[in-house]
């Protein structure tokens, strides 16, 4: 069988327990477990020099983590610079926020090039490379370019956008060109796949491929790139589990206060301007202008912990909601009961978990998102007897598979007010249906699905220069 090598911009702990923000770790970790192999990436650490060759090693089981350390000058161009100040926004349709400069196109290049030349050592003939992310989009290319032959897959975890939209980054024509040298592309969804395919064969001379009847292997550039749907998914068990464990409960009852006489609202996002805090802070604001016999009965619980403190859009964007929070709490607030509480810090899964389990409303808005895990967890965390409701952004990409949730448009203040209530005051049969077909789909798009359907497509995907492909006209 082949080992796995992951490579992404950061790598988790292999130690169990470790809890560790964000969607990707846990997918990657089972994958590396059960197959062997290496996890490469960035150290978290700046050194006065990016290295060249590996710096850290730490070999857990079959797991090995590999990292490197980077300079000030690659992490601000590389990190904060291209991928978070321009890649990010645009990746998240916010065009608007988003900042180009070549120079620190040329840093992003660079790491890439400089990741695979570190990396390139550790690679045995039958690996298979999977790399993850925006910020690994030109990996393959400095791959292929330092000679490496072996299966290189991409899996987007982020949206991406119409090439109108990803054409705003100058060097849109440079990336594209790159990502083609992968074997295979993942994205979350159809739209997201879409987007990317609609680049190559408007804009590139691309062609389908005559060998694949699903049209979704692409030629251009010379290169064969095939690309598929994989919606990264949970393991609702372990939620589950974690969720309804005794002392995890008793804990999350004893963190809940006072709170636990309310009716709750929950949400869970990293500070970050694509989850739509803002406008959720004024949809619950609505909601209590539109329904006052909410007032006094029902609380919002927003858990915000921050992310990239060290860049000024997310600086203010924590400032622009502390504001908020204080301004709606003093229009609402009664002595015995405070309407919205907003804690800027992370909680461990074990506390997290209780949490979705108790509140009635999972509120989940983002402006757009690739998947948005907290939306599943929340789901699988919820007692199937007696589930809470989840209310979810058209514009996650979990609202593609949880259709049976509330749907709502972020943007629609008075929309998701009224969406709030109607929540609120769902009765439990509803409920309950409403869950169970979220389970389902939840179930059959697990997180073992999602690391088996895209490893096993890597595994096949054909290798070399491409046969005749389908004129596009
Ligand atoms: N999370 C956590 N502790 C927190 C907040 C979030 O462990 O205090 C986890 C959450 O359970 C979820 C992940 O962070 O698994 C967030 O993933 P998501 O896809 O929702 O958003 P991302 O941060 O990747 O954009």
């Amino acid at each position: 069988m082949s080992r796995l090598v992951v490579v992404s911009n950061r790598v988790a702990p292999i130690n169990e327990g470790q809890a560790s923000a964000g969607g990707l770790a846990a997918g990657v970790l089972d994958a590396l477990r059960q197959k062997g192999g290496v996890w490469f990436g960035w150290s978290g650490e700046i050194a006065a020099s990016t290295s060249t060759t590996i710096k850290a090693r730490q070999t857990n089981g079959a797991i090995t983590l590999c990292t490197v350390d980077l300079s000030r000058r690659d992490y601000d161009e590389f990190y904060r610079g291209f991928a978070n100040d321009t890649l990010w926004p645009v990746l998240h349709y916010q065009t608007s926020l988003s900042r180009f400069d070549w120079n620190e196109f040329a840093g992003y290049r660079r790491v890439n090039e400089i990741f695979a030349r570190a990396l390139l050592p550790e690679i045995e003939p039958d690996d298979l490379i999977w790399a993850h992310d925006y910020h690994m989009l030109c990996l393959a290319e400095s791959l292929r370019e330092a000679g490496c032959a072996n299966r290189i897959g991409l899996f987007v975890h982020t949206p991406f956008p119409a090439p109108p939209v990803f054409m705003t980054i100058p060097a849109h024509a440079e990336l594209i060109q790159a990502m083609c040298q992968y074997d295979l592309i993942g994205f979350q969804t159809e739209t997201d796949r879409e987007g990317f395919s609609d680049y190559v064969l408007r804009h590139c001379d691309g062609t389908r491929s005559l060998d694949d009847p699903t049209g979704q292997t692409l030629h251009a550039y010379s290169r064969m790139v095939r690309t598929g749907v994989y919606p990264i998914g949970v393991n609702v068990d372990e939620v589950r589990a974690q969720a309804s464990a005794p002392t995890n409960q008793r804990n999350a009852v004893r963190l809940m206060g006072d709170l636990r006489h309310s009716q709750l609202i929950l949400s869970v996002d990293r500070l970050d301007y694509s989850k739509g805090l803002k406008q959720r802070f004024h949809a619950f604001e609505q909601f209590l202008e539109d329904v006052p016999a909410a007032r006094g009965g029902v609380a919002f619980l927003q858990i915000a912990p921050p992310s990239r403190g060290d860049i000024q859009t997310y600086r203010e964007i924590r400032r622009e909601l502390e504001a908020e929070a204080g301004r709606i709490n003093g229009r609402f607030a009664e002595i015995d009961w405070m309407p919205l509480r907003y804690l800027n810090r992370s909680f461990p899964r074990s506390a997290l978990m209780p949490l979705y389990a108790l509140a009635d409303v999972g509120l989940v808005t983002p402006l757009r998102d690739g998947m948005n895990l907290v939306a599943k967890e929340y789901v699988a965390a919820q007692n199937p007897e007696d589930p809470g409701v989840l209310v979810l952004s058209q514009f996650a990409g979990a609202a593609c598979e949880l259709d049976a949730a509330l749907l709502i448009n972020p943007y629609d203040t008075v929309g998701v007010a009224m969406t709030l209530d109607r929540g609120l005051s769902m009765r439990l049969e509803e409920r309950q249906e409403r869950h169970a077909a979220m389970m389902a789909v939840m179930r059959r798009n697990s997180l073992d699905a999602w690391r088996d359907r895209f490893t096993g497509d890597l595994a096949a995907a054909r290798l070399g220069s491409p046969s005749a492909g389908i004129p596009t006209g």
